[in-house]
């Protein structure tokens, strides 16, 4: 019922790789999402199950609304904790890489990471891989990484070693990732993979209400404040475009993760198939992109902020000043008309 999509030979790799290690560290992206966290907290019960050594470090905080995750509170956070994380990286014997392909993506623990002697093990499912692991399970067709981590586990035949905390993280990202199964999500075997996870008496409306209705006021209000102050709509072009800039998240006690989501939200208007989010973050400006049926975000993406990501959902980044990145978009938004434009 559940294809065996990863190539043998690729499994096999993985496994030998699980087998002969004892010391691991798991990682995943800067900035981690419910799949960077999921994926790796899944990983790690996983290895734990096993009788490893395992840690996971996440290069910076993860959101408040992850923190109920079994097993969060194991996690190393590589900013707060450099040398000790330097420390593990440089002794572990197998570093798995969650969530991620670029080495750009493990932010300040790059270094920490490609000057590591331990073996690399990649399992993500973002396009094009950059090769500085020795292995690649790499599949842009999942919906996220914790849906090949559940294929992955279980053609390494350990579907029996998927406890309720493990399927709990598993069932996070791929919640998340796909809108709470409502984009991205159409392959009926990830239904079949939801019901493998429910039969371990996981509870997936507390995982949906500790995920999406664990919101402080301050978010909301500031939710509010994008939608009504500082949407911008380009009919035209069928684009959206919100941006905050850090005095006016300082304004709303802006805490980590609480824009989570609101590059989504224009989406929900009846004629806008691409939507951008800018956002001011340590000198930076970080951007999120989202798109509807064809249009490729990924590539304004890689055009315009340095970035990539998926056809559908991606991100980048700018140096100038807000003001500059959004006055560049809006020069540069007439050159994709072919796409927006309906009729194309
Ligand atoms: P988000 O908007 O949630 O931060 O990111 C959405 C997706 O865009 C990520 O899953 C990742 O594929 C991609 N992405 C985000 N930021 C960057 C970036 O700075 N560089 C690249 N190459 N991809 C990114
Ligand atoms: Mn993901």
């Amino acid at each position: 019922m559940i294809s065996k999509i990863i190539a043998e030979e690729l499994v096999q790799k993985a496994q030998d790789a699980i087998q002969s290690a004892e010391k691991v560290v798991i990682i995943a992206h800067v900035g981690p999402d419910g799949d960077a966290v999921g994926s790796s907290l899944g990983m790690w019960h996983y290895l734990i199950s096993l009788g490893k050594e395992a840690k996971v470090i996440l290069p910076n905080e993860y959101p408040d609304f992850l923190s109920w995750m079994p097993g969060s509170k194991q996690i190393l956070i590589y900013e707060k904790e450099q040398e000790h994380c330097d420390c593990l990286l440089a002794e572990a014997q197998l570093i798995c890489i969650l969530d991620f392909n670029a080495a750009s993506r493990a932010s300040k623990m790059k270094e920490a990471l490609l000057s590591s002697p331990a073996y690399k093990l990649m399992i993500d499912h973002h396009l094009k891989p950059e090769n500085f692991a020795d292995v690649l399970v790499s599949e842009p067709e999942m919906s996220s990484t914790c849906e090949l981590l559940f294929r992955l586990i279980c053609q390494m035949g350990d579907f029996s070693r998927i406890n309720k905390a493990c399927a709990a993280c598993i069932y996070t990202g791929m919640m998340t990732d796909t809108g709470a199964f409502s984009y991205n999500s159409g392959n009926y075997e990830i239904f079949a993979i939801v019901a493998e996870l429910l039969k371990t008496g996981i509870d997936k409306d507390e995982i949906y209400r500790n995920v999406f209705n664990t919101y402080s006021a301050d978010r909301l209000r500031l939710m509010g404040y994008c939608l009504y102050e500082k949407m911008k709509i380009y009919p035209e072009y069928r684009t959206a475009l919100i941006s905050l800039s850090k005095e006016e998240m300082e304004c709303f006690n802006y805490q980590n993760g609480d824009s989570e989501g609101f590059v989504n939200m224009p989406l929900s208007m009846k004629d806008i198939i691409f939507s951008v989010f800018m956002r001011e973050e340590n000198g930076k400006i970080k951007i999120s992109l989202r798109s509807q049926g064809d249009f490729p975000c990924n590539r304004v993406a890689g055009d315009l902020f340095n970035g990539g990501g998926h056809l559908n959902a991606s991100g980048g980044e700018s140096k100038e000043s807000l003001e500059r990145t959004i006055e560049e978009f809006e020069n540069a938004l007439p050159s994709y008309a072919p796409w927006l434009q309906e009729n194309k």
